[in-house]
């Protein structure tokens, strides 16, 4: 068991367990991860593993191709499948200013060597037979990303990050944390564990981890909704799979599971959950679902996919999600507080965690990011911040869903 360590990270999920992965691909092994109960126990292990390149915001995109490159590599690393089904990716236009905007964002991904293609309303038709596209102005197609599978992209990380000298310790919640000296100090049944450096890495339980501190970090969750329909025999039939689909009209992400579709909903006004404290005794759990607030979205679903007016629902999971003022992860070292880094606040984890850890380590190995992302610094809020100011805004974003913003 490793006591004295140059890097402990705190919290399993995949962003911890990317963070992990890439300091030893950075030379940096003397690290261990702490988890408090199992890999993925957070939200990874329900999440719907979608891993777009097409971000609402076009600076975050980088972090996007990263992931996918990082769970690849991590699988032919360690053996372990990351179960990545290259679906491809519809971002519908909704509105002429939406097409607009792809026009704009088109040369970023050329920059970043990212197959990205504007379609025609039939190209969109043929490309996905469900999609009624005749009430949209085209879409962005970006034809090489699609899904994992979140738990066996986290275990082919921590595999691979093992097999170069790192360690994972399960079943190992960290309770306290202090600074002595030059180190961290961090307090665990097991005993004590001393690191020159900690990320926490863990979502929404890190506001309660670093509050003795005196930090103030406005994470809150959220409820999240995805369902799973029943076969559909148009799917069953086809051959291939047919590409992910997002939608600011609906307010979904919309992509093949098995021969069913799954859908993820944005609803227009969140539902917080646990903003007194996350429950001592939170484990794998989902909370009951609730239908009525998924309505108006089915309604106007239907609307963009006839099909599912006859289809049934076989499975719905509502969990929680992490959430910051802005929807922008925390990503970098806490002013004031040496040795201190932050990896928490995501909410599209899976599709931007493989890319964050990589861009996290390249910043504690080499003291510099590998590219300016001011939008994630991780003392962007400020400590005085308020529980009213940062809920309001989270609303706010969660509402807009997958509407773009109007400039990059
Ligand atoms: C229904 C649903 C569907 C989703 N679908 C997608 C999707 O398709 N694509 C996508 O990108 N995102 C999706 N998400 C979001 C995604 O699940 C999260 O963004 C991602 O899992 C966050 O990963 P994480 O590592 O930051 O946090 P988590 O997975 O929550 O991991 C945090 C870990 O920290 C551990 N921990 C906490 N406190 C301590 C402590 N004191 N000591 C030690 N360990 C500790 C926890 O046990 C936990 O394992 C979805 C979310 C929901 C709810």
């Amino acid at each position: 068991m490793k006591s004295d360590v140059q890097v402990a990270i705190i919290g399993g999920g995949i962003v911890g367990a990317s963070v992990l992965y890439w300091l030893a691909k950075m030379g940096w092994t003397n690290t261990v991860l702490l988890e408090r109960r199992e890999l993925t126990s957070g939200s990874t292990w329900h999440a719907a593993g979608n891993t777009t390149y097409f971000g609402p915001y076009p600076t975050m995109t980088r972090l996007f191709a990263g992931s996918i490159r990082t769970y690849l590599q991590a699988e032919k690393e360690s053996g372990q499948s990351v179960g990545f089904h290259q679906t491809g990716g519809l971002r519908l236009a909704a509105t002429s200013r939406e097409l607009e905007l792809f026009h704009i964002y088109k040369p970023l991904y050329k920059e970043l060597n990212i197959p990205f293609h504007i379609l025609s309303p039939e190209e969109v038709g043929a490309l996905h037979p469900l999609i009624e596209a005749n009430n949209i102005f085209g879409a962005a197609h970006t034809p090489t990303d699609g899904h994992v599978d979140p738990s066996g992209a986290t275990q082919a990380l921590a595999l691979s990050a093992q097999n170069l000298g790192a360690t994972v310790e399960r079943w190992r919640p960290v309770e306290a944390l202090h600074r002595d000296g030059e180190n961290w100090v961090l307090a665990t049944k097991k005993g004590t564990v001393r690191a020159k450096h900690i990320v926490a890495a863990a979502s929404f339980w890190t506001p309660e981890l670093l509050a003795p501190l005196g930090l103030n970090i406005p994470l809150y969750a959220t409820e999240h909704h995805e369902l799973i329909t029943e076969e559909i025999s148009e799917i069953a039939t086809m051959e291939g799979e047919v590409p992910a689909m997002r939608d600011s009209y609906v307010s979904c992400s919309v992509r093949q599971e098995a021969k069913g579709l799954l859908v993820g909903v944005y609803e227009s006004e969140p539902k917080f959950w646990a903003l007194g404290g996350i429950p001592k005794d939170f484990k794998e759990a989902l909370f009951p679902p609730n239908i009525d607030r998924l309505i108006p979205h089915l309604n106007r679903l239907t609307e963009r996919m006839p099909v599912f007016k006859d289809i049934g629902i076989k499975t719905i999971n509502n969990g929680p999600m992490c959430w910051t003022p802005d929807g922008l992860p925390m990503l970098g070292p806490v002013s004031g507080q040496e040795g201190l880094w932050l990896a928490s606040g995501f909410n599209v984890g899976i599709g931007t965690g493989g890319g964050s850890g990589e861009f996290l380590a390249h910043w504690m190995t080499q003291g510099h990011p590998m590219f300016e992302l001011k939008a994630v610094h991780a003392n962007r809020f400020g400590n005085e911040i308020t529980t009213e100011t940062a809920l309001a805004s989270i609303r706010k974003v969660y509402a807009r869903g997958y509407q773009l913003p109007d400039s990059i």
